[in-house]
């Protein structure tokens, strides 16, 4: 496989140019902070910017979140039924 040279213009120096490289990904999930090595970043040359691919994130989420694809259905909350309200205490 011959790997295209690809780069992305760099939009904070507006001079370099980056190139697709693996990285390592620090997010949080949750409330733990988790690294996920070689991961897609695009990384300028000149001023080590970096960007992780959008398409990979979004991938990485849906794996991280088990409730993805899952349809969200509104909690409803059961009537409130207390029958000892008014019955007396059987004698
Ligand atoms: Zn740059």
């Amino acid at each position: 496989m011959d790997e295209p040279n690809i780069y992305q213009p760099c939009l904070n120096c507006q001079g370099g140019r980056k190139h697709l490289q693996s990285a390592t990904l620090m997010t949080w999930l949750g409330d733990t902070l988790i690294s996920v090595p070689n991961f897609p970043a695009w990384i300028c040359d000149i001023c080590g910017h970096r960007s992780y691919d959008s398409q990979a994130l979004a991938q990485l989420s849906m794996m991280l979140n088990p409730e993805a694809g899952t349809p969200v259905q509104p909690a409803l909350t059961p009537p409130d039924k207390k029958p000892r309200a008014n019955t007396p205490p059987p004698s």
